[in-house]
């Protein structure tokens, strides 16, 4: 997670009988009318990427999200739903942070008896993990609603002379708290909180319309997949392989990480399209230089016609400017007249270094380390074209059944569950 090292204990929720969640979102509030749309899919999420908690239900609070436990009876959560909110938070996109919370009413005296009653336990974690020195404090205040009698300033000023006097270690430190205290003053309830858990931003899943991934086996198209399924896309998978020549194993590895990328967004389909036959026909008909571009065009297109068929609407691929042969601006040019839907390339203009950063982050650079050929190296020639030129490429196609090799590759393809690695045929 991404908190700094000098203030680890902000990550770490005191043991404390927090009564609510406070979940805060950032661009879903500048939706306008679709706002509760957005809201929907972002409690669905929840729910479904949190089912280790217990039950709760979520409510729509005005820019907020509030879950509480489902059963009444139940007051508050326990260690373990914070430790599972903690751990399984990065998977609900949308969310900007969330806060174990102690929901009071808005009264002060309420808000003073919550902060006498919570602080002392806050405060010796601190002595702690801080056995001498000064423990650095802070408090940020945020009131949304306009009419109660303090302002935020205020309420700051006035909870610290309430407990500096009263804990003597303390000591106002508002850049590098050791303790923050956050509370945010709504209409309808007050939240006190010591812990904000970063979340991973983003829009929900499903707020966005169904796109099909090129996924390879390799480190990049993983990383692209997450990207777009981070803003809002639901995702199914095509991947090229060459079998015989490429092994079973590499479908494996590709059905490994598209499980691996599900955990983010559900149930997916995974199409393994063989794509030899079209290999063969460009090896035999084709300028060598230009075997790589011509694969891709064949990729892009097959890609296409699933995508029409399924009704996705844009590929994602991994494609990095400049990284290899196919990913030249010249190239790309080339390879992209082919396509009838946009293609995103969500790792455009990435270094290397940040995608394998959040490959590792999100779980798919260790599958995607296993050494398996790739389909792309099949008959690869040892010096692909950089610079293909549409012109010539189009010549190169005109000895190739485009349609029938297209027909013959879907023919031989299959579609996999990425859970249970079952095919059918296409
Ligand atoms: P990756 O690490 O994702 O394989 P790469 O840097 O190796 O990418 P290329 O091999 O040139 O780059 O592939 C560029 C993109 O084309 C990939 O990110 C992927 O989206 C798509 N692609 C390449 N090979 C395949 C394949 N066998 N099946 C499906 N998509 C592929
Ligand atoms: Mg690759």
């Amino acid at each position: 997670m991404n908190q700094s090292s000098s203030t680890p204990a902000l990550h770490q929720a005191p043991d404390l009988p927090y009564n609510a969640i406070l979940c805060r979102y950032s661009e879903i509030a500048t939706k306008g009318r679709n706002r509760g749309h957005f809201e929907r899919l972002l409690i669905e999420s929840l729910h479904r990427q949190l089912p280790e908690m217990t039950p709760f239900r979520a409510g729509r609070e005005r820019g907020r999200i509030v879950i509480r436990p489902k059963d009444r009876q139940t007051k508050t959560f326990n260690g373990r739903d914070i430790a599972v909110l903690h751990r399984d938070l990065e998977r609900v996109f949308g969310i900007s942070s969330a806060s174990p919370v102690m929901r009071v009413s808005t009264e002060l005296s309420e808000i003073e008896a919550a902060v006498d009653r919570f602080f002392p336990a806050v405060y010796e974690a601190a002595t702690g993990r801080l056995p001498e020195g000064r423990i650095g404090y802070a408090m940020r205040a945020r009131r949304s609603h306009r009419a109660y009698p303090l302002r935020s300033h205020e309420l700051e000023l006035h909870f610290a002379h309430r407990l500096l006097p009263v804990y003597p270690r303390l000591g106002v430190n508002l850049d590098d708290p050791d303790i923050l205290l956050q509370l945010e003053v709504r209409e309808e309830a007050a939240f006190l909180s010591f812990v904000n858990f970063p979340g991973p931003g983003g829009l929900p899943v499903g707020s966005a319309g169904r796109a099909l991934v090129l996924l390879s086996g390799g480190i990049d198209s993983p990383v692209a997949a997450y990207q777009a399924m981070r803003r809002g896309c639901p995702l199914d998978y095509v991947t090229f392989h060459s079998a015989p020549y490429t092994p079973e194993a590499g479908l494996r590895k590709v059905a490994a990480l598209a499980r691996r990328l599900d955990l983010y967004q559900g149930s997916s389909r995974l199409f393994c399209v063989n794509l030899l036959p079209a290999q063969k026909a460009i090896r035999d008909l084709c300028n060598p230089r230009y075997r790589t571009v011509l694969y891709r065009r064949l990729m892009l297109r097959i890609a296409c016609r699933l995508a029409a068929r399924h009704k996705l609407l844009a590929l994602v691929t991994g494609d990095n400017l400049g990284q290899v042969a196919s990913q030249t601006m010249e190239n790309l040019f080339v390879i992209n007249q082919v396509a009838d839907r946009p293609v995103f390339r969500p790792l455009l203009t990435w270094d290397k270094n940040q995608t394998v950063a959040l490959a590792r982050r999100i779980g798919t650079y260790e599958l995607s380390q296993q050494e398996v050929p790739d389909s792309c190296t099949v008959f690869a020639p040892r010096r692909p074209a950089t610079m293909a030129e549409p012109e010539k490429i189009k010549r190169e196609e005109e000895s190739l059944d485009l349609e029938g090799l297209i027909a013959g590759c879907l023919a031989e393809s299959v579609r996999m569950e990425p859970a249970t690695g079952e095919s059918v045929p296409l």
